[in-house]
């Protein structure tokens, strides 16, 4: 009985989006649907380990693509693993991937633009509809009798049916039948071979088709009925580097990571010793939709031996290289490994380590000799790159000296400082890596913790990603110099302040002792300290925290992110720049509520300024108004 169901909503949008923005690239459909064929020939080769009976009665596993004038169909078969009708309700009429959420909020409507987006989130399937104005998929999934076959009709308007059919042989079949205008182009045998040739050729199933039609000796075309593989039909990373055109290893990613666009660059290596391995790994031009979903999908593919094991492989790339794409095929693990197996194995952990440095490699190659490629590489995929300083102990320094940052020694907010060109750049007498954490960039760089160091000229970091606070509290050192934080414990300019400098200090020290001793009265236990400072020369104060506490920023970001009870409620110190008028003007005033008001603002003023918030606001503005307004209190 032939049951209709309609597609889930996101399917109907999809649908119509690729119909209308991928017409000029509408050749991609076969890539697409032979990619399909070819992901569901490896799943059955992987479920045939553990039952060989399987493949028993159809065992040479192929594509054939096939087109018939007649019918004005196109057929793109493959003796894979099937689908079952709930498999094929599922798959073909829901989209089931992380990110979808997002990816729908960022559609412009700009056909051109959704273009890139639809690319990046993976067409798959329907982009049978950009050529067909009806797909039907006939498919048995192995295993299933005769009689248990689906047979699934759309037109891509809005639903599809399902119903049980009969098929002779296990596997999917996807019936084309081509949209008037083309027909002409696409029912054609040389174009389909050309297609595949250009898209598929490294795909390592046979993909046969008719043979092409030769002559004979008194001209006339002999055709024939006989198959032949127009693919290498060899897995691409089984062969030589020499022997693969870039061309050739961009096709093949757009297949391993589903992919429209190019990777930016990628490392083909083969490991002998110990452990065989080989590794074709690529770096994404675009990040994935789900990059910072909670579970995200990993690239790396599993395979023993030439067959594929599994996706998704979440043991074989740490979390911070996520986005890496590609395959690894192993030829020392055993072929019945599961996820279970590969938690515990310690070949798969010297496989691992082995792949990391590869990547970490091509990514030192990129940055040394593409500068701009890698500025373009860091700007996608930097920040989980970063994740790896903590995350990877083993390889922290490379990690810290390919990560880039913003600093004040330019005046806009690229991250483009590496550790390194600031080490090259420190004064004559600095032995220390500075650096200061915030919201954004406009409170890190007029924070008034910076102000000594301009004076100075030394540069300072600024650091406003989210994962910077976890990265400063794991890179504590870099090439034998401290990284500090210039909002934590006193100043320390170690060389760099000269004796004046210091007996200055200790002089307004003495000096304001008196002005120190009245605002600590009037804040009370706000803070747990206040004294004088050298590191503001604008600012009329600033707040510190002890050198191993938690920063004021990383406090508000966990309280932001409802961890508030896990914080420790470190109270801040208290600087003062004592040649400020604010602190003047308490220095000089006589009436003490007078004072403690004026030093309530000067607090208040200094959290503000490091992005922080009041606890009474409206109090605030209430005060600062009496002071201005020099009405009475
Ligand atoms: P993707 O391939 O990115 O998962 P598709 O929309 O192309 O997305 O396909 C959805 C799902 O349908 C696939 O993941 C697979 O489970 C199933 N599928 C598609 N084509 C085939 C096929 N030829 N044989 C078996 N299953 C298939």
């Amino acid at each position: 009985m032939k049951q209709t169901h309609a597609f889930q909503t996101e399917v109907k949008q999809l649908l119509h989006l690729m119909i209308h923005s991928l017409y000029s690239n509408k050749e991609i459909f076969l890539r697409e649907l032979v990619s399909n064929a070819a992901d569901a020939v490896d799943k059955l080769r992987f479920e045939a380990l553990n039952d060989n009976s399987l493949l028993a009665d159809d065992p040479e596993l192929n594509i054939i693509i096939t087109a018939n004038p007649d019918d004005k169909t196109i057929t793109i078969s493959d003796n894979g693993i099937g689908m079952n009708e709930a498999e094929i309700i599922d798959h073909l009429g829901t989209i089931a991937k992380s990110g979808t959420k997002k990816f729908f909020e960022q559609l412009t409507g700009d056909a051109q633009k959704d273009a890139h987006l639809i690319g990046q989130f993976g067409v798959g399937f329907y982009s049978a509809f950009i050529v067909a104005d009806q797909v039907t998929v006939e498919s048995r999934r192995a295993g299933q009798p005769e009689n248990q076959a689906v047979r699934w009709i759309s037109k891509g308007d809005g639903e599809f049916t399902v119903e049980t059919i009969n098929k002779s042989k296990r596997g999917t079949d996807v019936i084309l039948h081509l949209k008037e205008e083309e027909q002409n182009n696409l029912l054609s045998d040389w174009t389909l071979r050309r297609i595949v040739k250009t898209y598929s050729d490294h795909i390592a199933v046979p993909i046969l088709m008719k043979k092409a039609p030769e002559y004979n000796e008194d001209g006339s075309v002999k055709t024939s009925d006989e198959l032949e593989a127009v693919n290498r039909a060899q897995a691409l990373w089984t062969l030589p580097k020499n022997d693969i055109t870039p061309e050739q290893y961009q096709e093949f990613y757009r297949h391993v990571a589903h992919d429209f666009d190019e990777a930016r660059t990628w490392t083909h290596f083969k490991v002998e010793g110990r452990q065989e391995y080989t590794g074709l790994l690529y770096v994404p031009k675009r990040a994935p939709f789900d990059l910072y979903e909670r579970d995200p999908k990993h690239g790396v593919k599993l395979y023993v031996k030439r067959v594929f094991i599994m996706d998704d492989a979440k043991k074989l790339m740490p979390l911070y290289l996520r986005w890496v794409q590609g395959v690894i095929d192993s030829n020392d693990l055993p072929l019945n490994v599961s996820r279970e197996i590969l938690q515990e194995s310690k070949d798969l952990d010297a496989i691992r380590a082995g792949s990391v440095k590869k990547v970490l490699s091509l990514l030192e190659d990129m940055q040394k000799n593409k500068p701009e490629e890698y500025a373009a590489f860091w700007k996608t995929f930097g920040n989980t790159l970063k994740e790896g300083i903590a995350e990877d102990f083993a390889n922290k320094e490379r990690i810290a000296s390919l990560c880039y940052f913003a600093s004040t020694h330019q005046d806009n907010e690229t991250q483009s400082v590496s550790l390194a060109d600031y080490v090259s750049r420190m004064k004559d007498g600095q032995d220390k890596i500075y650096y200061i954490t915030a919201d954004n960039y406009a409170a890190a760089k007029n924070s008034p913790h910076l102000e000594i160091f301009q004076k100075k000229g030394v540069e300072v970091l600024l650091l406003t990603d989210r994962v910077d606070e976890w990265v400063t509290s794991t890179l504590t050192e870099f090439d034998g110099k401290k990284l500090v934080s210039v909002a934590k414990g006193t100043l320390d300019l170690g060389n760099m302040a000269d004796e004046a400098e210091k007996a200055e200090q200790k002089q307004a020290e003495e000096d304001n002792q008196n002005v120190v001793e009245i605002i600590k009265k009037a804040l009370g236990d706000t803070v747990s300290d206040v004294r004088v400072t050298t590191r503001l020369t604008e600012s009329p104060a600033c707040l510190v925290v002890g050198e191993h506490e938690m920063s004021q920023h990383l406090a508000r970001m966990l309280e932001a992110a409802g961890a508030g009870n896990q914080i420790p409620h470190n109270k801040p110190v208290l600087e003062i720049n004592p040649s400020h008028l604010l602190i003047q003007k308490i220095k000089s005033e006589s009436d003490e509520t007078q004072q403690n008001q004026w030093a309530k603002l000067v607090y208040d003023q200094a959290l503000l300024s490091e992005g922080g918030k009041l606890d009474n606001p409206a109090e605030f503005v209430k005060r600062m108004n009496q002071l201005i307004l020099n009405t009475p209190v």
